[in-house]
């Protein structure tokens, strides 16, 4: 299992708020890594710092081996990292079809974008059953379940998911969970996974890195982690 993204020592500003205080990850290939942590930890900020959209001050991240900081937000996609990001953000007003298909717009080949959009329509039959209705119309579930599919219609490598759970039903986070551990083993894709749902977050990766202020706190295997007091403590709700 090689190395895919690692971030060495980032600090990340805005203005004079210090939201990245030298933070330093790693995630493998195949693995599922989440990032936990109460508001304003800095779980989006290392997104944003991945995806281009806003600049690290120092440190450095590399992905697939390469210097990745620096990198336009557009040829970040076209290396394979896709983002599904927080509050769904769909386009309203276009259908499930349209807003899947903007999310291939790195790629050419139409064949292979059709079968792309075929096993995501497998994947998520609601999706199906509303092929051609507005996305403004859909649930809460349906339109994370559209934004992931969105995201993978780019065929990305990494996938990141930035509070999946967030205003979902618990029922319906069960059934994103599962969504992404399917996703995950099928497409071989690795996931970095922000959620402040920690025990989904948990059950769910392999990895975890908990976050407080700016820093990374706590780290290690998921399994570990959901049994560590400190956790418990902290993000478990004290259980
Ligand atoms: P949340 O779960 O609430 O999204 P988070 O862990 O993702 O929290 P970040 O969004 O990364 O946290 O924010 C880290 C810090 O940076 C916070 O203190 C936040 O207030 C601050 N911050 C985020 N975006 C901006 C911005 N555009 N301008 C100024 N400060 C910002």
């Amino acid at each position: 299992m090689g190395q895919m993204l690692n971030f060495d020592n980032v600090e990340l500003f805005y203005d004079h708020v210090y939201a990245l205080k030298g933070v330093s990850i790693d995630l493998n290939e195949g693995e599922t890594v989440a990032l936990i942590g109460a508001n304003g930890a800095g779980k989006s900020s290392i997104l944003r710092a991945i995806t281009g959209l806003r600049k690290i001050k120092s440190g450095r991240i590399d992905f697939m081996g390469e210097r990745l900081d620096g990198t336009a937000p557009a040829d970040i996609v076209r290396k394979g990292i896709a983002m599904v990001p927080e509050g769904r953000r769909v386009f309203p007003f276009m259908s499930v079809k349209d807003n899947l298909l903007m999310g291939a717009f790195t790629r050419s080949d139409k064949a292979d974008i059709a079968r792309t959009l075929d096993s995501i329509l497998t994947r998520f039959p609601r999706l199906k059953e509303r092929y051609n209705q507005q996305a403004g119309t859909l649930s809460g579930g349906e339109q994370q379940m559209m934004v992931i599919g969105r995201a993978l219609m780019a065929k990305p490598r990494l996938l990141l998911l930035d509070e999946p759970s967030l205003g979902i039903a618990p029922k319906l986070v069960q059934d994103i969970a599962r969504a992404i551990v399917a996703i995950s083993r099928d497409e071989k894709v690795s996931v970095l996974l922000v959620e402040q749902n920690s025990r989904m977050a948990l059950s769910i990766s392999n990895r975890a890195y908990a976050l407080s202020t700016g820093s990374v706190v706590l780290s290690g295997e998921s399994k570990a982690l959901m049994n560590d007091d400190r956790i418990k403590a902290a993000y478990l709700g004290g259980e």
